[in-house]
């Protein structure tokens, strides 16, 4: 494997796992996650849906951001308006494999459908499901004022994406900021993802974390309604650099459940973990959104250090790992 493809598995691998360790204790308090884990913090995967290494709809819908962008590529419609039936069909595939009918037909046939694990409820967000359930047309963007972090945890694939295609900064925020706005409305919900997107194209292409936030933040001022997202991003870099405890630090980032605090924990996390089994503990043992907030950390983590560091046994463990590592392929490779 070539050292860029290796980073576009870090990516997806990383962030699942991290998904899949923050799963068990998404919906604990700190307080309950010290008593599972005897103070340590999550360390290991424990049971969640009743298995070890369990993804959730993190996971489930950064797959189906990688068949959208797939999709477009391979019929030749990569411009922003274009991607945005792309990316509504792929999560009304999603909105399929969660028992809920596609309220509009959809085109193109969804190769993840037949993935076990992807025809399984795992606590989807329920502004993606009520956006897609009344999605009026493939080309509506979301009506709603939500901000949750179900936007932003799906959006890595775009900057691989963007690495692929060469996208610039701009293309690359507003392709990532679309991924999200067609189900979230409020615009730190999508501009929190045209971040990200531009954080993880960076990465890939070998700049230093602060650089690539850097990149992301200059963007992200260009847009409307960016100060929530600016200013979680600068409380993070901002706490990366004290000496406070993670536990503390995170405490003043929020728990993750809305895009801005989701951010800015992982970005936190990635910024102070020394290695990859404490970026896991610190982004997923807290008692907000683990899942999403260790899925967003591992995406990024992956992206600057490929499979490096991730313990061979977490990878075996985790769910669908084989899927996992074909869509990063499949994206590596799309043309
Ligand atoms: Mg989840």
């Amino acid at each position: 494997m070539t050292a860029i493809a290796e980073r576009f598995s870090g990516c997806l691998l990383a962030g699942a796992i991290g998904d899949a360790m923050g799963a068990p204790v998404e919906f604990m308090s700190s307080v309950e996650i010290d008593s599972l884990t005897h103070g340590e913090g999550v360390n290991q995967f424990y049971q969640a849906y009743g298995k070890l290494g369990a993804i959730t709809d993190d996971t489930q819908m950064t797959l189906f951001t990688c068949e959208a962008l797939l999709q477009a590529s391979s019929d030749g419609d990569c411009s922003s308006e274009q991607v945005i039936s792309y990316f509504n069909q792929a999560y009304l595939h999603w909105l399929n494999t969660q028992q809920e009918a596609s309220p509009l037909p959809l085109t193109y046939t969804s190769h993840l459908l037949n993935v076990p694990s992807l025809n399984a409820r795992r606590a989807p967000g329920i502004t993606c499901i009520t956006a897609l359930r009344n999605k009026p047309s493939l080309q509506a963007l979301a009506e709603n004022e939500s901000k949750g972090c179900g936007g932003v945890m799906r959006a890595a694939p775009v900057g691989l994406f963007a690495v692929r295609k060469a996208l610039s900064d701009e293309v690359t925020f507003r392709l990532g900021s679309l991924c999200a706005h067609v189900t979230h409305g409020h615009p730190t919900g999508y501009l929190s993802a045209g971040l990200f997107a531009v954080v993880i194209r960076c990465l890939i292409q070998g700049m230093t974390l602060r650089a690539a936030i850097d990149v992301g933040l200059r963007e992200l001022q260009r847009h409307n309604g960016h100060e929530e997202t600016l200013l979680s991003v600068q409380r993070a870099l901002m706490l990366s650099a004290t000496g406070l405890s993670h536990r503390q630090a995170i405490q003043m980032l929020g728990e993750g459940w809305v895009a801005e605090e989701a951010l800015a924990i992982a970005l936190y996390c990635v910024l102070v973990a020394k290695d990859f089994s404490q970026l896991i503990n610190y982004s997923v043992s807290h008692g907000g959104d683990s899942d999403s907030t260790g899925s967003i950390a591992g995406n990024l983590w992956g992206a600057m250090h490929g499979l490096n560091g991730i313990p061979q046994p977490w990878l075996a463990q985790l769910e669908a790992h084989q899927c996992i590592n074909q869509m990063a392929l499949a994206l590596h490779d799309c043309a």
